[in-house]
């Protein structure tokens, strides 16, 4: 055991009767969908490749953000006219690595095609509502039940601007959301002076959505998340999952660099890794990195009440315990690509725009990239693969996934259980993307009478 309490990789993880379900990840989606499960009174078994939330994972340094506000894809009507610019502006929010180009064109036609009119863009909202609409409560209550309420603030979520003609443009946003209930209180100037005195006097104008939370140590969330499971006698594996193998078309074993593991029931909740374990059960999934960053700031004082995020930067600036964390960017770039700390520049440059002066943001110590999974029409794949009975798939949350994790737990349990989800599904199910698919099954099956009790 290490200390996370994880099984060693070469141990072999027998299964002793009942239920036993493994979940592939433990990034934010796998830890909440294990812990649903286990809620359940079924054994889990996480595996990951590393620790759970660890810098290997989205989870550890994204933004933090979650709220009920979280319906919006990223495409809608008319991006592609502001793509040359995202693309030709050196300091802006959005960048493409021009070689992998040729590979990413079918995605981003898609990407742009999921946002062709608004009729489109609503009805994923109206999904996505339903992943978000009680993301703080339930965040909120996790960190209590995991020990670590501290690390939760519902302080709402801050949008701030410097004319206030910049968030009056995204009418048909706002619209979306305040057809679906979702509101969020315009601020005057004295009163953001108020809430957030440090930020500089030319952002004057803030929209807050009071709904919303933040968690300060995402790392932290998770490990203590994967702490609670482990108490409540769940089981973490440190190995990378490499395939499936089935008997009478059901998976029956997980399979690691470390051994297989037995089961009745798996989840794929790999992020980005899931893309390829999907493959080799048989199922397409259009699913891309977008490359985000961030930079850590600690700062003796208080510098920021709540989280903002300036319009302008479109960049998420969130309050950690000791300072405050900067993070956004969108690289499209291979996944294998090295980091470009170019991308993290411009979000340290923007923190030492932030304040007014004399305040310094503080002193720079932490640096970070990570792998959004994403798909091109903004919802994640929720649901049963297609040729691979009892086995499962959460991912592709793209630039929502703690918002949208305690939700997708719920519906993983549900599934795995055989309950009925609270509402339809069916737009998450990973066949939308059959139509693209070349490729054929790629698990191991087992001779029928190979026995699931085994190894
Ligand atoms: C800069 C940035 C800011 C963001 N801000 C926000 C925000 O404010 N709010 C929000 O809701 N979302 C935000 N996101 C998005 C969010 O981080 C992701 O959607 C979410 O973390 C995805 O979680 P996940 O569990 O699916 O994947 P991950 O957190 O990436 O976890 C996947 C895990 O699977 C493991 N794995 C992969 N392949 C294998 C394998 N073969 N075998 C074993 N293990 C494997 C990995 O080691 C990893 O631990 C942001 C993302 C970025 C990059």
């Amino acid at each position: 055991m290490n200390s996370f309490g994880l099984t060693s990789n070469n141990e072999v993880v027998e299964r002793l009767g009942g239920r036993r379900v493994v979940v592939v990840g433990a990034g934010i989606v796998g830890l909440m969908s294990a812990l649903e499960i286990q809620r359940a009174g079924v054994e889990v078994v996480i595996v990951d490749a590393g620790s759970p939330g660890g810098r290997q994972a989205a989870s550890y340094g994204n933004a933090g953000w979650a709220s009920n506000a979280a319906v919006m894809p990223i495409s809608v009507p008319g991006l592609w006219r502001r793509v040359p610019s995202y693309i030709f502006d050196k300091s802006g929010p959005f960048t493409i690595r021009w070689s992998y180009l040729p590979r990413l064109l079918p995605w981003l036609l898609r990407l742009l095609w999921a946002g062709r009119n608004w009729e489109q863009v609503e009805a994923c909202a109206r999904v996505r509502f339903e992943l978000c609409r009680s993301a703080s409560a339930d965040h909120v209550r996790i960190s209590a039940e995991a020990g670590v309420a501290h690390l939760v603030q519902r302080r709402g979520l801050l949008l701030v601007c410097r004319d206030r003609s910049e968030i009056l443009s995204t009418q048909h946003e706002r619209g979306i959301r305040r057809q679906l209930g979702i509101e969020s209180r315009e601020l005057s100037p004295s009163e953001l002076r108020r809430r957030e005195p440090n930020l500089s006097s030319e952002y004057r104008f803030g929209f807050l959505n009071e709904d919303g939370c933040h968690i300060s140590d995402l790392g932290a969330y998770c490990e203590a998340i994967a702490d609670l499971i482990l108490r409540r006698g769940g089981r973490i594996v440190r190995a990378r999952a490499t395939g499936f193998e089935t008997v009478r078309g059901e998976v029956a074993k997980v399979l690691t660099d470390g051994g297989a593991i037995g089961c009745t029931h798996a989840v794929v909740a790999a992020g980005i890794g899931s893309k390829r374990l999907a493959a080799i059960a048989g199922d397409y999934v259009s699913l891309e990195s977008e490359r985000g960053y961030h930079v850590v700031f600690s700062h003796p004082g208080n510098i920021l009440y709540g989280p903002i995020m300036p319009i302008d930067g479109k960049m998420a600036i969130t309050p950690t315990l000791d300072g405050f964390r900067i993070a956004g960017q969108v690289e499209l770039a291979s996944e294998k690509a090295l980091p470009d700390w170019r991308r993290a520049d411009i979000l340290a440059q923007f923190a030492s725009r932030l304040f007014r002066e004399p305040v310094q943001p503080g002193i720079e110590v932490d640096r970070w990239m990570g792998h959004r999974p994403s798909t091109p029409d903004g919802l994640p794949c929720i649901g049963p693969a297609s040729a691979c009975g009892k086995l499962y798939y959460a991912f592709g949350h793209g630039h929502s996934g703690v918002a949208h994790a305690p939700a997708t737990g719920k519906l993983v349990a549900d599934l795995v259980l055989g309950r009925k989800p609270d509402f339809d599904i069916s737009p998450l199910s990973i066949q939308r993307f059959k139509l693209f698919q070349s490729r054929s099954c790629r698990f191991r099956k087992s001779p029928q009478t190979q026995s699931q009790e085994e190894v």
